[in-house]
């Protein structure tokens, strides 16, 4: 499949650590069977995390296991630590997302110790997958949460973000995302960090990884779009949000990204009324929960056609 853009599905993962109930590990693999059937191909289904800190993730091992014999997605797990690491390793997914964030208030709150032991936590990481002939093919990507800005310490500057990228990027990640975990970020300040951040890359994948907190989340993504970042994490109805982050809410929309995207002009490979069907599963199992979005409740615009270039179009 050829695809403009990848759009990656966290909400198996961040889009359900702050909803109350717990879901079945079988309606989990419902959901992510589903989106790869719609032509989603990459899913970050589980976080390795104690499960008495977040219940949600206590059938991590089974999530990932019933993930990887779906075919054709990429399965990506988030770890925090090495625990959650070596978890990971053994379940053999395929992407380990590790998390450690640029406000050194925020790291201490949400896996509790330094920024500068979280980094070193990850040069153990990736010495583990590097040294076991086992792993050797297991991804190692690095999110940086609140690189836009952080609800407890407030402004986070530019060479702030970068600073801590540059670090990440030299102990040998496969893969950079810049989170903002708070939605405090704006389209200018994304073009910003964007421009500089694509340019440090130097075509290492770089992701952009946007809350719609402050209702900013698509104009965010489109700046991001705009300085050439061609990978991008949603969440389904824009579920989401970080126990440790107060006022934290859900991720951009997968299905309005979609809509921007191919709207745009860009392929996608995935198919909006199927991503609908997706939306009726994760519905139905969490009653209650707030679900987002406009484009499946509106319906696509009369005659649209997915990923044709304007000009072309006419
Ligand atoms: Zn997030």
């Amino acid at each position: 499949m050829e695809r403009d853009v990848i759009v990656r599905e966290v909400g198996p993962r961040d889009g359900l650590q702050l909803v109350a109930t717990v879901l079945p590990t079988a309606t989990k693999l419902a959901w992510i069977r589903a989106e790869a059937a719609a032509g989603v191909s990459e899913i970050e289904v589980c976080s390795f995390v104690p499960p008495k800190v977040v219940p949600q993730f206590g059938d991590a091992k089974d999530v990932a296991a019933g993930a990887l014999a779906i075919p054709n997605i990429l399965v990506t797990a988030l770890v925090p630590n090495i625990k959650g690491a070596e978890l990971g390793f053994a379940a053999g997914v395929h992407k380990l997302n590790y998390v450690l964030s640029v406000s050194q208030t925020h790291n201490q709150k949400n896996v509790r110790r330094t920024r500068e032991q979280s980094l070193a936590d990850l040069a153990e990481i990736v010495r583990l997958r590097n040294s076991e002939p086992r792993y050797e093919n297991v991804l190692i990507g690095c999110g940086l949460s609140t690189s836009f800005g952080c609800s407890l310490e407030g402004h986070v500057p530019a060479r702030e973000t970068l600073s801590v990228m540059e670090q990440v990027l030299a102990l040998g990640v496969d893969e950079i995302t810049l989170a903002d975990t708070v939605g405090y970020g704006a389209p200018g300040q994304v073009r910003e960090i964007f421009k500089a951040a694509l340019q440090l890359a130097g075509g290492l994948p770089l992701v952009a990884h946007f809350h719609d907190t402050r209702g900013l989340g698509l104009a965010n993504a489109h700046a991001a779009l705009e300085e050439g970042c061609r990978r991008f994490d949603a969440s389904l109805a824009g579920l989401g949000g970080c126990p440790f982050a107060p006022g934290a809410t859900g991720n951009i929309v997968t299905e309005d990204l979609i809509f921007l995207l191919e709207a745009e002009g860009l392929k996608t490979g995935i198919d909006l009324p199927a991503l609908g069907e997706v939306r009726a599963i994760v519905e139905q199992a969490l009653p209650g929960e707030a679900m987002h979005g406009t484009i499946l409740k509106a319906g696509l615009p009369k005659g649209f056609v997915a990923a044709t270039p304007r000009l072309a179009a006419e």
